[in-house]
């Protein structure tokens, strides 16, 4: 080989290289071009999301829109930052809105789960077509101010399931392992073992079988308590003793030690935990509710634990919430009171769940987590 050929050579492998680090820097350039993008959508003069958890909220949204070419994040919308309350609208290459999701925690800090607020938001998306609640429930929007066409899909992601689990996982364990009477000892400084059931000899049982309370009756299996769920149609699970209907309802409660509500607040289920269901539960019951506050009679909770038909609750939900300061609850020697934490949708798998339901819809597909509207859930 000559020189010249081997400078010949040399010179298309510079070239190459140098074209190659530039398609780099190119690529990188639009990579760190796309991590920002959720920043710069116009959040409609209602709030930024340069920091905290509406920030990492609005990187999902910007994934979103990245994912399904044609659509744009029009606006993002965030209250309050540091509730992670977010709102997203996409729309297709005309601008016209076809999809919107809506954070249930919206409703929330809007007040007691109205769309009220909403309603005008909604008056300015003619073309909507789907609108995507970014919790599990959907008991924060009023389905008679939605126009009939606009379907309704509630948020399946393994962030909330596996929050969900956790959480009653926890609460479970403390109530079969006394935690509630250790904490009135320690209160004052007594030494007071309470011998150990096993628990073979606990029976839990959960209303609603649906996503969560599958999930966590999964959780609960290992440790070998008496399983038992009740729901509105029958179910098959392995292991788990299920009954269904309102009929079934009283068998259900009486082999409940400890009773989990995980239904959803429909007109059905309001005040389903009251006087009448609670005190068919097996004396010295306990309740876990991390469904929705309106499920339970709160009266009827005090006057039962006062009454030592119940030994103690741990309840995540309130009906309103934040629960006021000067509310009985908070003060009660037999009540855990947690903020609704119980689970939280997490962003970037929201996101995925958004973007695949999208995907099924344009596809023709079912989507997962579509509302029966009639039924509420
Ligand atoms: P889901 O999959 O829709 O399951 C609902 C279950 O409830 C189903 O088994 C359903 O029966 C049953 N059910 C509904 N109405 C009933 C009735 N009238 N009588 C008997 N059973 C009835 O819902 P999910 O995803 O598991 O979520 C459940 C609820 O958890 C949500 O709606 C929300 O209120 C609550 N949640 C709370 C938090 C928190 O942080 N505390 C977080 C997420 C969700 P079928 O099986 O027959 O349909």
């Amino acid at each position: 080989m000559t020189r010249a050929t081997w400078l010949r050579i040399h010179r298309v492998l510079g070239l190459a290289m140098a074209a190659f680090l530039l398609v780099q820097a190119l690529t990188g350039a639009l990579l760190l071009y796309r991590g920002p993008v959720a920043r710069m959508i116009d959040p409609s003069g209602m709030t930024t999301q340069a920091t905290g958890p509406a920030c990492s909220a609005g990187r999902a949204v910007g994934q979103a829109s990245h994912a399904l070419p044609g659509y744009h994040v029009t606006r993002l919308f965030a209250p309050d930052a540091e509730d992670a309350t977010w709102f997203a609208q996409l729309s297709d290459d005309s601008g016209r809105t076809r999809y919107a999701s809506i954070d249930p925690a919206g409703g929330r800090v809007l007040r007691a789960g109205s769309l009220a607020p909403s309603a005008e938001l909604l008056a300015g998306l003619p073309n909507l077509e789907i609108l995507f609640s970014i919790g599990a429930g959907i008991d924060q929007f009023d389905m008679s101010a939605l126009p009939p066409h606009v379907r309704v899909v509630r948020m399946i992601e393994p962030g909330i399931a596996a929050g969900m689990v956790e959480y009653v996982t926890m609460a479970v364990l403390a109530l079969h392992r006394n935690l509630i009477d250790y904490r009135e000892a320690q209160k004052d400084a007594r030494w007071a073992p309470i011998k150990l059931k096993p628990a073979g000899e606990r029976r839990v049982g959960i209303m609603g079988l649906g996503n969560l309370g599958q999930a966590v009756l999964k959780a609960l299996t290992p440790f070998a308590f008496a399983l038992s769920g009740w729901s509105r149609s029958p179910r098959d699970i392995e292991g788990v003793t299920c009954h269904a209907g309102e009929a079934a309802l009283p068998d259900f409660l009486a082999t409940c030690d400890i009773l989990i509500c995980l239904l959803p607040l429909t007109d059905e289920t309001r005040g389903i935990l009251c006087r009448n269901s609670l005190s068919q539960l097996p004396g010295g019951a306990a309740l876990i509710n991390a469904g929705r506050g309106g499920h339970l009679v709160e009266q009827d909770l005090l006057s039962l634990l006062d009454e030592r038909h119940l030994s103690g609750a741990f309840l995540d939900v309130t009906d309103p919430e934040p629960l006021p300061a000067s509310h009985p609850f908070w003060a009660h020697p037999r009540i855990v009171i947690t903020p609704h934490i119980a689970s939280m949708t997490r962003a970037d798998s929201a996101a995925r769940a958004l973007i695949a339901n999208i995907r099924r819809h344009e596809a023709g597909e079912p989507m997962d987590g579509e509302v029966a509207r009639n039924r509420g859930y």
